[in-house]
């Protein structure tokens, strides 16, 4: 893992290294396993921040499971606006499936708290959410989260999908804003 990289003029020190979040993501992926046998789960991915966790995850399920890809874009810059904006791409029925919900970081809980009881609403048999990382001390609302990769601090992380501004998500780590 490299040491401090630069994006936009701001620093970040490595924080997760690939082992780390490979080994997370793969007991992550034996947990759901477990808890879905029998079942065909549907993943839905949100983009872009997801892919890359979503990806390993669904690698790492031993039982038959399906994904698509959903875009709730809901953040610009540093700081959450917390504004949920349309479901975009899905166009799959998800009445009566088992839908698992693949996020890559839940900040204030906004975006999720918002999103899940739409997908109620289209009667799925069951929803839960799994997400790689969780800053569990910035969690302005209640959010069910079945599967937490990581409790991380309140601070800006990028890597291993996630991005500062359209860069850093093709880095394999997770690096933290310096102070
Ligand atoms: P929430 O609605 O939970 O506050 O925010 C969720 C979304 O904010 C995430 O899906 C992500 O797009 C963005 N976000 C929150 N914190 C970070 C962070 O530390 N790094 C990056 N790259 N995005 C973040």
């Amino acid at each position: 893992m490299k040491d401090n990289i630069v994006i936009h003029g701001l620093t970040f020190r490595p924080f997760l290294s690939r082992q780390q979040i490979a080994e997370r993501a793969n007991q992550l992926g034996q947990r759901i396993s477990r808890d879905y046998q029998g079942k065909r789960p549907l993943f839905l991915a949100v983009l872009n921040g997801a892919f890359i966790f979503a990806a390993d995850l669904m690698r790492a399920c031993e039982i038959d499971c399906a994904i698509t890809f959903i875009r709730l874009a809901s953040y610009e810059g540093l700081a959450s606006s917390g504004q949920v904006k349309t479901v975009i791409g899905l166009q799959e029925d998800i009445k009566g499936r088992d839908v698992i919900i693949v996020e890559d970081i839940v900040d204030t809980g906004q975006t999720m708290s918002q999103f899940m009881p739409q997908l109620e609403q289209m009667e799925p048999a069951s929803v839960a959410l799994a997400s790689l990382l969780v800053k569990t001390e910035a969690l302005e609302c209640e959010v069910d989260i079945k599967y937490t990769g990581f409790e991380i601090p309140n601070k800006f992380v990028i890597g291993y999908g996630l991005d500062y501004d359209g860069l850093g998500r093709n880095i394999p780590e997770i690096y933290q804003l310096a102070d």
